[in-house]
C-alpha cells in the first residue's frame, strides 16, 4: 500500500485525492461471505431464464444507443414502490451508490457540504471527496442511536447544502425513526438542505417500520434511494434508483452521463422486477436468520445491535481481530468495520448462519 501511495504521489494527482484509500471491502474467496450484505441465495432459475430472454431480446439493437430516459423502467419501478409514485419521479443509475454520486454532482462539489452521521456507509466521504464536497461528521448517541432533537440541532449548526440519513443503518443495522427525517427536513428549510435518506435494505425492515416515501409528498427537497443490491438478490447487475420531486430527476439529468444505463441493464432490471415474487421469495428466511443471529449473540454474552437490515451489528468482543481471523480461517468471511470491540456479519441461508454460529461459539470458549 505504501508503495502505492508513493507511485500515486508522482502523479499529478489532485491534492484533495492525496493519500486517500479506495473503497476495499475485501473480496476473498472463502465458501461462507457474510461481509458486504449481500443476498446469499443465488437468482432463482425461472429469473436466470427470463433475464438471459430479455438481453436476448435486446442484444440485436446494441449498434444503438439505449433509451436515454429508461422510460420503460422508471414506469415498473414506481409501480414496484407504490405510494402514489408515478415515473417522473423515480431515477435509476448504475447502482445506488452512482444515484448518490450524481445527487453530489448535483447539490455538492466544490465550496458545499454533505452532513452525515457516522458510523454509517463508508462510502459517503469518499463520494463526497471524488466530487470535491466538504464531509461534516456528525453526531450520534453513544449507542449509537440518533435522536430528532440532535439530528436536527446539527443540521441547524452546520446547515449542510445535503444531508444523508442512512435508514436502516449501515453498519449497525437500526432504523431511524421518520420523526428523525421529518426533523431534519424541516430543521433544513434555512439552510434549503437537499436531504437524503438512504434505504438500501428496507425491505428487511422489522415490521411496523415506516419508509420515508411516505414523507416525499410537499417535500421537494427530499429523496429516498433505494436498490436492487440487497433485497433483490442482483448485486452484480448494478442497479439502484431514487424517488423524489420530478426537479429533482431534472436537476440529476445535468450530470448524469449521456445514455449512463445501458440496454444491457434496463432489460435485466426490468426482468428482475416482472419476476419479482420469485427473486424476493427469500427476504422472510433471511430475516429469520438475522432475528436468529441477534438471539444467539445476546445468548453467547454479545451485544448486538437491533436490525432492520439484513446483518447484524454486534460489540462485545474482546479482540474482534482475532475473532475475525478465526472465522476467516475456517471459512466464514465477516466484516471488521473498524469501530472497537465489534464486527459486522451478513444473514445468509439457514446452513451459512449455523456454521457462522457454530463456528463463532468455538473460537469464543477457546
Ligand atoms: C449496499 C448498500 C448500498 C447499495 O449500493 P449499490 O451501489 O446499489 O450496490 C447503498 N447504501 C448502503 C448503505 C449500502 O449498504
Amino acid at each position: 500500500m505504501d508503495d502505492q501511495l508513493e507511485r500515486l504521489n508522482s502523479l499529478p494527482l489532485r491534492d484533495d485525492l492525496r493519500g486517500q484509500h479506495p473503497y476495499g471491502a475485501p473480496q476473498l474467496d472463502v465458501p461462507i461471505q457474510l461481509n458486504v450484505n449481500e443476498n446469499t441465495y443465488g437468482v432463482p432459475a425461472d429469473v436466470q431464464e427470463a433475464i438471459v430472454e430479455a438481453v436476448r431480446a435486446v442484444a440485436g439493437g446494441l449498434n444503438r444507443y439505449p433509451d436515454r430516459e429508461f422510460t420503460e423502467l422508471r414506469e415498473a419501478l414506481a409501480e414496484y414502490l407504490g405510494h402514489g409514485l408515478s415515473a417522473e419521479q423515480l431515477w435509476a443509475a448504475n447502482g445506488s451508490n452512482e444515484v448518490l454520486q450524481q445527487l453530489l454532482q448535483a447539490f455538492g462539489g466544490p465550496g458545499r457540504t454533505v452532513l452525515s452521521f457516522p458510523p454509517t456507509y463508508s462510502m459517503y466521504p469518499l463520494l463526497a471527496s471524488g466530487t470535491g464536497t466538504a464531509y461534516l461528521r456528525g453526531e450520534r448517541s453513544a449507542d449509537f442511536s440518533l435522536s430528532p432533537e440532535s439530528a436536527a440541532a446539527q443540521v441547524r449548526e452546520h446547515a449542510p447544502n445535503i444531508v444523508i440519513l442512512c435508514s436502516p443503518n449501515n453498519p449497525t443495522g437500526t432504523a431511524l425513526g421518520l420523526d428523525v427525517v421529518e426533523a431534519v427536513y424541516e430543521a433544513g428549510e434555512a439552510s434549503q438542505s437537499i436531504v437524503i435518506v438512504d434505504e438500501a435494505y428496507a425491505e428487511f425492515a422489522q415490521a411496523g417500520t415506516s419508509t420515508a416515501l411516505t414523507l416525499l409528498p410537499g417535500r421537494p427537497r427530499l429523496v429516498v434511494t433505494r436498490t436492487m443490491s440487497k433485497a433483490f438478490a442482483l448485486a452484480g447487475a448494478r442497479l439502484g434508483y431514487l424517488a423524489a420531486a420530478p426537479e429533482v430527476i431534472d436537476a440529476l439529468r445535468l450530470v448524469r452521463l449521456p445514455y449512463h444505463l445501458s440496454a444491457v441493464t434496463q432489460a435485466t432490471a426490468l426482468a428482475a422486477l416482472r419476476h419479482r415474487d420469485s427473486l424476493m421469495a427469500e427476504v422472510e428466511a433471511i430475516k429469520a436468520q438475522r432475528d436468529r443471529i441477534v438471539r444467539e449473540l445476546t445468548r453467547l454474552g454479545l451485544a448486538p445491535a437491533a436490525s432492520d437490515s439484513n446483518f447484524v451489528f454486534v460489540t462485545g468482543f474482546e479482540d474482534p481481530q482475532a475473532v475475525w481471523r478465526g472465522l476467516l480461517e475456517v471459512g466464514v468471511l465477516v466484516r471488521d468495520v473498524g469501530i472497537p470491540g465489534s464486527l459486522r456479519v451478513t444473514a445468509g441461508t439457514e446452513a451459512e448462519t449455523t456454521a457462522f454460529l457454530t463456528r463463532l461459539e468455538e473460537l469464543l470458549a477457546h
